[in-house]
């Protein structure tokens, strides 16, 4: 998969793809990412990227005639032409945005089997929005804030659907086994048929997790992680996934798959609140 990331602060990214995962998945040649500069596609002595807003008001608008001519360096036609064309197909061509919807896991894996998405970093008081009009398949944001830049946006974006590019991350970090997960149901028993001790989401969070020593700070890691008995581990931490999401994002448990005893365990989490 091909990112291309086009902006007026190409230096922001150097380095920024070269570490851990990321950096793996580059140097394996599952992804690629390519940094285009905005004021590389302007004319004029001052490389010109922004102008005032029409109507008035504060700050400045990137200009729509670079983005365009960004666009149309990298083979991008307009929206409508590329929806008749089956070779793009799988290209995205996404506008960083305070006002988009919401980038979500769900979102991240669906980009994740796009052969190329292309992202357009906002500066100033954000983009002509023809830009948006013409060109954009998706208005993303990724949080209810307002950054300065699109840049730091764009990299959250990259960084989250890249590991979910299938060989991306190895099995044992397997993007099945944490928050926004996969259902449990999917994941339950192994290739084997060996019941496992991790859980898929299902849309809810992870459970905690611990590792040596088994005594920090005064606090011990729960005994039921260090016996060795995987069913009693599912349990234990399927009943945490549900206390975490129940205390941190009740929202989620809204669309998340639940069992009918993830729903008992519900009902006692919630007694136990309210008594
Ligand atoms: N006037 C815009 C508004 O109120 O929605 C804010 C513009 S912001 C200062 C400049 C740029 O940062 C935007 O064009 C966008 O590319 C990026 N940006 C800001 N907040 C963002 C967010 N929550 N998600 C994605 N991009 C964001």
């Amino acid at each position: 998969m091909r990112f291309d990331i086009v902006t007026i602060f190409p230096a922001f990214f150097a380095g920024i793809f070269e570490h851990g995962i990321v950096n793996r998945a580059r140097a394996k040649g599952f992804v690629s990412t390519e940094v285009h500069d905005l004021r590389a596609f302007t004319h004029d002595r001052h490389r010109t990227v922004d102008d005032r807003p029409f109507g008035g008001g504060e700050g400045m608008v990137l200009k729509a005639e670079p983005l365009a001519e960004a666009l149309a360096s990298l083979g991008l036609a307009t929206r409508e032409a590329r929806a008749a064309d089956p070779d793009a197909a799988r290209t995205r061509v996404i506008l960083l945005s305070a006002q988009g919807r919401p980038f979500t896991q769900s979102i991240a894996r669906d980009f994740a089997t796009l052969d190329r998405a292309v992202l357009l970093c906002g500066r100033y008081e954000g983009v002509d929005e023809r830009i948006n009009q013409l060109y954009c398949d998706m208005e993303l944001s990724i949080g209810d804030y307002v950054l300065s830049g699109g840049e730091l946006a764009a990299a959250v974006v990259i960084d989250a659907a890249m590991r979910l590019i299938p060989g991306v991350l190895g099995n044992e970090a397997s993007g099945e086994f944490e928050s926004f997960g996969v259902a449990d149901a999917d994941i339950a028993v192994d290739a084997n048929g060996v019941p496992r001790s991790q859980h898929g989401a299902g849309g809810l969070l992870d459970y905690p997790h611990y590792t040596r020593p088994a005594e920090f700070g005064g606090l011990r890691a729960p005994d039921v992680l260090l016996n060795g008995d995987h069913l009693e581990i599912r349990r234990w931490r399927r009943e945490q996934q549900l206390r975490k999401t129940f205390a941190n994002r009740p929202d989620l448990l809204q669309a998340a798959s639940l069992t009918d005893e993830d729903r008992r365990l519900l009902d006692v989490i919630r007694r136990e609140r309210t008594s």
